[in-house]
């Protein structure tokens, strides 16, 4: 027999290997199993991808498989499906996106320890004679009849690998559990919807078992979540289960608490804080369908799930669903193609909708249900500009603000205030000559850290102690240059000494558990000063934050990226939604030096959806995504010239007249430096193609991959392609 099998490598192709009558002992080659192979001078693990009986490759040049690692596929067919089409639409190689699919522990060389999970007891008279140690095995085993699991073994001190000879014998066998039914226990009662929120809960109960996709397009504090509740909750009684997606591992914890406080047990998250034990047990667990709802972040989008019955992504529009290197699909496209392939419904909400979303809505493919108001007693949220030109401020904080900070604090209120950059202070600048710190192996500004003290380059993660004169001039005249959270914290403990501040950003979460202990402290509700990144922004619900600030909002007005005005506009509305999110009005400050600029103007005069409907328009005018398509292939190097030659070579051959057919209608910017032309010593290039149809740019991207695989100085240059990328550079 020939193995076709793929392997978790970069390269677009199939490996033929022999299955040989020793290794057809173990299982039986199918497809979907996992196989050892010897591959170049390291063993590697594989998936089965063809079974043939006859093979084109000399049969003297095949290794034989060392062995067959399943005895059923692990990853279900509908998983399977999704991922062949992931790498096809992303282009991307067959056997990586398949071990994508799965948990990083089963992408080693281990056992399925799913079958392990799940040992039954033959009904056999069995004799031993002398083996006396068996004997006594046996029959500690007999008593746990008809079957066991993994913990059970535990229990009584007997390793898995002591069961070997039984399994040999077949007085043990092993089988795939059958999965557990849906179980409905509300712990809680649901709250009364509102119209608003009955309507779309009532559209989903109507629609289980074909596909459609819904945009719950509802203002911040709106009620979001408990429409997913209720449409958990049908489900449930419907005997489905529902797989819901967050951005963030910061917000799995609120929603896990929320989800089990109404739905008891039966709640299971999977997200980058297990540990890789963890995760698979969780992935294994949910495949026996021992819970009924799922949450988790990206990845968990792969999660094999019996009796599906609905797909929610909370925040659609976040960013976090793109995967940025490797594998770079989308986490929301992914699971609408899921929800498609499966014939269930799939709710995508959001108070700040992708401008894609918006787009299927506007061509009838995305029904849309708003949400206008927000929910129960909870009051709405006004803007106000800061205008920064000519008004005195300390440490990025307007005296205007100073004082409204102050008059929430003093009603026993709490405030929160929003910079997107940690550390201290974004460079450290020399008053002599003006040079500021730059990283060693970017073409970037190193930030300045003072707790504890470094300098480091938050793109490559180089670190170093902070200049004591700088390298340039030697002069000692250094000082901070712009605000980090850092700085905000600090200069808040000064303005306001007896309230306490807490800062939340990547420094101060990276600890386990540390989010959910600030998260705790606001909870208590008492006066207290949020400073934080944009995690501070993400779906956070804190009742008694009146005020929420964004202290700089120039610095994403001016980004080079076509997406940079959504962006924006999305963390500005999310930020603001923080605020007035119970009975008190709430207010959000934005602070900035462009106060008549046209997306501020137009987000708070007349809302997210107006400036949407603007930005798509303008966005038609120059085919852009969402209206045309987009493919942006990088190239790096460590030789300054070598990525950009690879480039502009693949852009030569886009000229070819054989291709005129796919290229007709294209659009091609570069090849171009990357905005940061060189990156942890890599210099950095892209070339970026854009086309109206999704279709001639993905066959004529599949060939340009072809011609690159086969071009010899494209396997000493990192090279990607990034489908419908959401960063350019
Ligand atoms: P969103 O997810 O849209 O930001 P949430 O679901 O967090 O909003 O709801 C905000 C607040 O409104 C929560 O405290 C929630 O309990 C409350 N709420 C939601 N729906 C209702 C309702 N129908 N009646 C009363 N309160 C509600
Ligand atoms: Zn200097
Ligand atoms: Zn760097």
């Amino acid at each position: 027999m020939y193995l076709q099998i793929v392997l978790a490598t970069g390269l677009r192709q199939e490996f033929t290997y022999l299955a040989t009558e020793e290794t057809k002992a173990s299982y039986t080659p199918k497809i979907g199993l996992r196989v050892r192979v010897n591959f170049g001078r390291s063993e590697r693990v594989g998936l089965i991808v063809g079974v043939n009986k006859t093979t084109d490759v000399d049969f003297k040049k095949l290794k034989p498989i060392i062995q067959v690692l399943d005895e059923t596929p692990l990853l279900p067919q509908y998983l399977w499906e999704l991922g062949l089409w992931a790498a096809d639409y992303y282009n991307h190689p067959v056997g990586d996106s398949l071990m994508h699919l799965l948990p990083a522990k089963l992408r080693q060389p281990i056992q399925n320890q799913l079958i392990q999970l799940n040992w039954q007891i033959a009904d056999v008279e069995v004799e031993f004679g002398r083996a006396k140690k068996q004997q006594i095995l046996w029959a500690q085993l007999r008593k746990l009849a008809p079957a066991f699991n993994l913990n059970q073994l535990k229990s009584i001190d007997i390793k898995p690998s002591q069961l070997k000879p039984f399994l040999d014998k077949k007085w043990l066998t092993t089988s795939y559990p059958k999965p557990q039914s849906v179980n409905l226990q509300l712990a809680e009662k649901a709250l009364e919807l509102n119209s608003e929120q009955e309507k779309i809960v009532a559209h989903l109960s109507k629609v289980k078992d074909v596909f459609s996709c819904s945009l719950l397009n509802g203002v911040t504090g709106s009620g979001k979540t408990e429409v997913y509740f209720q449409a958990i909750a049908d489900q449930l009684i419907a005997g489905k289960r529902t797989l819901l997606l967050v951005p963030e591992i910061g917000l799995t914890h609120q929603l896990l608490q929320r989800l089990e406080q109404r739905f008891n047990n039966r709640v299971l998250a999977l997200h980058s804080g297990l540990t890789e034990h963890q995760r698979l047990n969780a992935w294994q667990q949910a495949g026996l369908g021992q819970a009924d709802i799922i949450i988790g972040t990206r990845s968990a989008l792969f999660t094999p799930i019996p009796d599906l019955g609905l797909i929610i992504i909370d925040e659609e529009h976040d960013q976090a669903y793109k995967q940025q290197e490797g594998f770079r699909y989308h986490g929301r496209d992914l699971a609408i193609k899921r929800a498609s392939n499966a014939k269930i419904p799939i709710l995508l909400g959001s108070a700040t909708p992708s401008l894609e979303s918006l787009a299927n809505v506007a061509r009838g493919r995305f029904s849309q249900w708003l949400l206008t108001q927000r929910a129960g007693i909870a009051s709405t949220q006004t803007y106000e500009v800061v205008d920064l030109r000519n008004q005195p401020q300390s440490a990025g904080i307007s005296e205007q603000l100073q004082a409204m900070i102050q008059v929430q604090l003093d009603l026993g209120h709490q405030v929160l205030l929003m910079l997107n950059r940690r550390g201290f202070a974004p460079s450290l600048q020399c008053q002599s000559c003006g040079s500021t710190a730059q990283c060693p192996a970017c073409d970037a500004n190193m930030t300045l850290h003072r707790r504890p003290p470094r300098l480091h380059c938050h793109h490559c993660e180089h670190q170093q102690p902070v200049y004591l004169y700088c390298p340039q001039c030697q002069s000692h005249q250094l000082k901070p240059l712009g605000q980090g959270t850092e700085r905000t914290e600090e200069q808040l403990n000064t303005l306001f000494p007896n309230i306490p501040v807490h800062r939340i950003d990547r420094d101060t979460t990276s600890k386990k558990g540390s989010l959910e202990a600030m998260l705790a402290q606001v909870h208590l509700g008492k006066p207290c000063l949020l400073v934080g990144t944009q995690m501070l922004a993400k779906g956070h619900h804190f009742p008694n934050v009146t005020l929420a600030a964004i202290l700089d909002a120039d610095a994403s007005l001016f980004s080079s990226d076509f997406r940079g005005p959504e962006k924006l506009a999305q963390l500005l509305v999310q930020t603001a939604g923080r605020a007035g999110r119970a009975k008190i009005p709430g207010t959000a400050v934005i602070q900035t030096y462009q106060a008549d600029h046209p997306t501020i103007n137009i987000l708070v005069n007349q809302g997210y959806n107006a400036f949407a409907e603007q930005e798509l328009t303008s966005r038609h005018k120059s085919g852009l995504p969402p209206l045309g398509h987009m493919a942006l292939f990088h190239a790096q190097a460590k030789d300054a010239t070598q990525a950009f030659a690879l480039l502009s070579w693949l852009g030569e051959q886009i000229q070819d007249p054989a291709l005129q057919t796919l290229t007709e209608s294209l659009l091609l910017f570069g090849p171009m430096p990357a905005f940061m032309a060189r990156r942890a010593h890599y210099y950095r290039a892209q070339l970026q193609l854009q086309h109206p149809s999704r279709k001639l740019l993905q066959q004529l991207v599949a060939q340009l991959c072809h011609l690159l695989d086969q071009h010899p100085a494209a396997r000493k240059i990192r090279w990607s392609l990034d489908i419908d990328p959401q960063e350019l550079g």
